[in-house]
């Protein structure tokens, strides 16, 4: 899994975009509403500079030519992103009401689905200008919209995790004992990029009492020899993500150290081998559950078991109870079980998995047992 991978071709985008105005229609949605962000992204290729006050959205519509509105100042930017030849760019200029541009693309009365990260600002402003329509988040309308990848996008996502598996293989290289975690955190961000990382998402740490806490950010703590540390590392590569977790021991882990790793190394190939088509997201994350709580440490699992992972880090489909949605070939999430020991430390193994159709695939494969560092 070398080299750069075939760009996206506009031929590709069209695909997506009729894809999810087909989505809206049998959701009973009028349309999809995607302001800048990673669904604008996945549907034409078009990153916006930064987020900005000015409005920037795209129109799906079943039966309706896809349309991007666009500030006038932003429109050759626009008109160069790959997905542009199969758009009709309508541009609004400064001094000019931005949502009366937009209001005759939109059904009056229809119920749309809206990306996640549009600014309230702008959808107050299409609902003062049409009062009669709705509005759904797209994760609570179309909440499986990127999450089947197709061959082009599992090839990405593998070759993100094969860079991050490269990745971890150097940092047990690296000394750990009396260094700060976010010297070890800075190590992983340099050898992500190394291994391709265009952008690097976060480097967890958590050495000793800090890995009890799962989102622990690097920080100043010194790591000691005898310290568990939990490592959770991801970004992006050619536009795709990695995310995967090991936990490492300084010297040789003590009895409790090692049980608690085990467990949750068991819990974790448990929910791996889980994985098929037809089964429910939730049951992943209940065979994972169900292994910790036999030990004795179901409490101490304080985190659902996994996310999916596209042309972001974390998004649908989660695998937590209550999550009914059936796995598809295609889809692609991590399985992270953890247990999380207040004021002593945590243990968390994670992998991206992909379901293939007669199980699943994983795209992070490095040794999941205790490594001893020094
Ligand atoms: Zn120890
Ligand atoms: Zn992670
Ligand atoms: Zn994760």
């Amino acid at each position: 899994m070398t080299g750069t991978p075939a760009p996206f071709t506009a031929d590709d985008y069209r695909a997506r975009m009729e894809r999810a105005a087909r989505a809206a229609d049998a959701a009973g949605l009028a349309g999809v509403l995607v302001a800048p962000g990673p669904d604008l992204v996945w549907l034409t290729g078009y990153a916006p500079p930064a987020a900005t006050e000015r409005l920037t959205l795209l129109v799906l519509a079943a039966g309706q030519d896809p349309v991007l509105i666009v500030p006038a100042l932003e429109a050759p930017d626009a008109e160069k992103a790959v997905g542009a030849p199969a758009l009709e760019l309508r541009d609004w200029i400064d001094g000019k009401d931005p949502y009366t541009t937009t209001a005759p693309l939109l059904d009056a009365s229809g119920r749309f689905g809206v990306s996640d990260n549009a600014w309230a600002l702008h959808l107050l402003g299409l609902q003062k200008e049409l009062p009669g329509t709705s509005y759904v988040s797209l994760s609570e309308g179309l909440p499986m919209l990127r999450a089947v990848k197709d061959g082009a996008e599992l090839d990405r996502l593998a070759a993100a995790g094969a860079a991050a598996d490269a990745t971890y293989e150097e940092i047990l290289k690296v000394a750990f004992a009396g260094r700060r975690e976010s010297d070890v955190a800075g190590d992983l961000a340099d050898l992500l990029r190394h291994f391709g990382h265009e952008q690097v998402d976060f480097t967890v740490v958590g050495s000793g009492p800090n890995g009890a806490s799962p989102h622990h950010e690097a920080g100043p703590r010194v790591i000691e020899h005898g310290d568990t540390v939990v490592l959770d590392f991801g970004g992006l590569k050619h536009g795709y993500g990695s995310d995967t977790s090991r936990t490492v021991h300084v010297g040789e882990p003590g009895a409790e150290e090692q049980r608690v790793h085990d467990v949750v190394r068991a819990a974790q190939q448990a929910a791996f081998e889980a994985v098929r088509p037809g089964i429910a997201c939730q049951d992943v994350d209940r065979v994972a559950r169900a292994h910790i709580t036999e030990a004795g440490y179901g409490d101490r699992f304080i985190h659902r078991t996994g996310h999916g992972i596209g042309v972001t880090t974390h998004e649908p489909p989660y695998m937590i109870e209550g999550e009914k949605q059936l796995l598809v070939p295609g889809m692609c999430f991590s399985v992270e079980p953890g247990i999380y020991l207040p004021g002593r430390f945590g243990v968390r193994i994670e992998d991206i998995v992909t379901v293939t159709e007669d199980g699943g695939r994983r795209l992070n494969d490095t040794p999941r047992e205790m490594a001893v560092v020094n």
